[in-house]
């Protein structure tokens, strides 16, 4: 089968690589029909997630049909159409049973940190979903069937990056009414400013970013205020001034370890897998007001662990939630409300491309050329 596949720094191919079979009982085979590029693949593919190996795979948001299942898989059958959680979680350890799925202690034999399709051999070593085939473990716990009403560009997102965004919404403890700043008008971003209004209860929103494109669909599609970074001389001090002086309630970062999407060459040697500043996270809990909450989506690498103002965010009681998203608690009722069309989390689709060309996915995302804001992959 065809599948994307790692070379090293900058370096992904489209490839012949064997077809996955079912290596357990409760494995199931998936023929992907719209595999989705995400902001934390591109880590990935500066190579910044340690034990990333040649030949790896990349892909965790993915929408296909069982081809082929175990003889231990009862909920989903040959021929359905599903969309496949990027967490590879059991459903019945400590963690699952918690449903923090995000940490199940079963799919990730070398850690603690739970499993992630694609995603290096630091979350587990799966291969990943930007191919032809992809093998599902734990196939009863995992996939979703859609419903007719639901196109694969809409179930695409439910695999990650709107139950991230909406996640991240969702541990910033918004007060009804109140004012959420989001750092990152990406994918993540973006969903975390629609959920934080439409789902809780947020008065205003505020996008802090630097390209004039992914402002303007914060401010469309997201009723968001928008603010510019590049034009401000001091963003702290200018979400104080939008917020009565006192600081937005909550504040989300929706960049991660690689904020203003360049890693200082200076640190690219001495500081590998540490790389890149924290900016976003430094602003956020610079003007998050006393009391607030900051909520990190953004994905930093397990080796991140740069300085953060921690003894500033102790003295002004500053809650600070993060995490990876544990899908499964969240994506029957996002299924529900997109089936409804209460949302449609297809607005921020912008690309459209034969698996082959995913390299130049990569190109026009990380540089984002051509108005570019969520790649699809139809293999
Ligand atoms: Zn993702
Ligand atoms: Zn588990």
């Amino acid at each position: 089968m065809k599948a994307l596949s790692y070379y090293g720094k900058n370096d992904v191919r489209v490839v012949e690589k064997p077809r996955p079979v079912i290596e357990h009982p409760e494995d199931a085979i998936l023929r992907v029909t719209t595999a989705a590029i995400c902001g934390s693949d591109l880590h990935l593919y500066h190579g910044l997630v340690p034990d990333t190996r040649i030949g790896h795979t990349f892909g965790h948001e993915t929408v296909g049909i069982i081809e082929e299942v175990g003889n231990q898989v009862t909920q989903v059958k040959t021929g359905d159409r599903v969309v496949v959680p990027f967490n590879i979680a059991c459903g019945r350890c400590f963690q699952c049973r918690l449903q923090m799925y995000s940490l199940c202690e079963s799919a990730n034999p070398y850690n603690e940190m739970g499993a992630i399709y694609g995603y290096s051999h630091t979350t587990g070593g799966y291969d990943g979903a930007q191919a032809e085939y992809v093998r599902v473990p734990f196939a009863n716990t995992g996939p979703r069937k859609i419903p007719n009403e639901i196109s694969d560009e809409q179930a695409v997102m439910l695999a990650d990056i709107f139950t991230t965004g909406h996640f991240g919404a969702d541990i910033a403890d918004i007060p009804e009414g109140g004012t959420v700043a989001v750092f990152g008008a990406g994918p993540g971003g973006l969903f975390a400013m629609k959920s934080a209004k439409q789902f809780f209860g947020a008065g205003r929103v505020i996008a802090i970013d630097k390209v004039p494109y992914r402002l303007q669909m914060a401010a469309e599609q997201c009723g968001a205020e928008t603010v510019n970074f590049n034009e401000v001389k001091d963003v702290v001090g200018h979400l104080k001034e939008m917020t009565d002086g006192r600081g937005p309630d909550s504040c989300i970062d929706a960049v991660g370890l690689e904020a203003d999407g360049s890693v200082p060459q200076a640190m690219q040697g001495t500081f590998f897998l540490q790389a890149g500043a924290p900016t976003a996270l430094i602003w956020a809990l610079h003007a998050v007001r006393p009391g607030g909450t900051v909520s990190i989506i953004g994905v930093y690498g397990p080796p991140f662990n740069h300085f953060i103002p921690f003894g500033w965010a102790m003295n002004r009681n500053i809650t600070i939630r993060m995490g990876q998203t544990p899908v499964l608690r969240y994506i029957d009722d996002l299924m529900e409300r997109t089936r409804t069309g209460e949302i449609d989390p297809s607005f921020l689709v912008t690309h459209r491309l034969p698996l082959e060309q995913a390299p130049h996915g990569y190109e026009i995302f990380e540089r984002k050329q051509d108005n570019c804001v969520k790649v699809l992959l139809k293999p």
